[in-house]
């Protein structure tokens, strides 16, 4: 009953880099996938038809997404629906880690199917995990938030010449959302940047749904970080600018419909002993279509983002 899914190519990008040109690829996908307890709760897409919303519908869709491009790496939020991407997805070779939000707000629409939370799941062909952390994000003061992010590290496979073990370090957040919560966002990444210390003498990957624009403070944190971040989409212009849009919807709201569309997912990555070789390009507004997402040809109201990196 669904319509084919949104085409989208990968675009090559020549970042300036002085690393050398060679090394395994490795393709990273980052996706809000939106989680189904919200998509027929709180998120009120009046636009949306019913039927793109149904999950027996919207799975296939999400699930083909993914395959279509076959990241050695997958970072998602808004996983309600766990056992559905672990049990398709070990077919293909995956395996994966699930963390919860500690209160996720999934919890309070009826016939939810659990909290949702980040998962992290990867081509077991391609890499070994090595070590994982699941962590609930924290205020300056130390209080929790609701908010988590799940930390792994990976070696590639393969990899058993002395002189060359290519290990690297993987995290995906989904900061909290909302207008007014700028200040909480800010500190969330702190904290996270914060653990991340530890993995700073190895290639770094940061994937996630901030819900905060390039203008927010956490985004500026990011960017001027001693790891030495770039946000991989940066890469898609001359100017070095992010993208017009990761998410682009149409709610229901008091007073009338409200259209949101903005940058706030982002792949970031260190530059030490990395070349970016490609990004997934994301479609025009045109091809979204006037009401927006999610819709009958795309499953979620964020894109996927992913690139291709050279580990050197
Ligand atoms: P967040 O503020 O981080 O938001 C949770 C989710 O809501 C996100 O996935 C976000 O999606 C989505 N969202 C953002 N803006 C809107 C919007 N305008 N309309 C609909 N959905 C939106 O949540 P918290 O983690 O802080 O959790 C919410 C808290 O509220 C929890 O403590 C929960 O228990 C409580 N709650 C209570 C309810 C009740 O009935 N008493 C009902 C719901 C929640 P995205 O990231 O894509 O923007
Ligand atoms: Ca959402």
């Amino acid at each position: 009953e669904l319509h084919p899914l949104l085409e989208r190519s990968f675009v090559p990008v020549q970042a300036a880099s002085s690393n050398p040109n060679n090394g395994p690829v490795l393709r990273i996908m980052q996706w809000n996938v939106l989680a189904q307890a919200l998509s027929t709760g709180d998120d009120n897409f009046v636009l949306c038809p019913g039927k793109a919303l149904d999950w027996e519908n919207r799975k296939l869709h999400l699930l083909e997404e993914i395959l279509r491009y076959r990241p050695h790496i997958l970072c998602l939020e808004e996983v309600d629906n766990f056992s559905f991407f672990q049990e398709s997805l070990i077919n293909f070779g995956y395996m994966g880690i699930f963390y919860p939000k500690p209160d996720s707000p999934c919890m309070w629409v009826e016939n939810n199917t659990g909290p949702d939370g980040c998962a992290v799941l990867y081509s077991t062909k391609h890499l070994i995990l090595s070590e994982s952390n699941s962590i609930v994000l924290q205020e300056e003061s130390g209080l929790d938030t609701n908010q988590v992010s799940v930390i792994c590290k990976f070696q590639l496979k393969g990899d058993n010449s002395k002189k060359s073990v290519h290990e690297f370090c993987v995290a995906v957040t989904h900061l909290k959302a909302k207008k007014g919560f700028d200040e909480m966002r800010f500190q969330q990444g702190k904290h996270l940047l914060k653990y991340l210390d530890k993995y700073s003498t190895i290639p770094l990957f940061i994937c996630g749904d901030f819900n905060a624009e390039p203008t927010e403070a956490v985004y500026d944190l990011f960017q001027k970080s001693k790891f030495g971040l770039v946000s991989v989409y940066t890469h898609l212009n001359k100017e070095g600018k992010e993208p017009p849009y990761t998410t682009w919807k149409i709610r229901g709201e008091f007073g009338g419909n409200k259209e949101n569309c903005k940058t706030i997912d982002y792949i970031w990555h260190t530059k030490n002993g990395i070349n970016v070789k490609s990004v997934l390009a994301f479609p025009s507004g045109e091809a979204i279509g006037e009401n927006r997402l999610p819709s009958m040809t795309y499953p979620s109201d964020h894109l996927s983002l992913a690139c291709d990196f050279q580990l050197v």
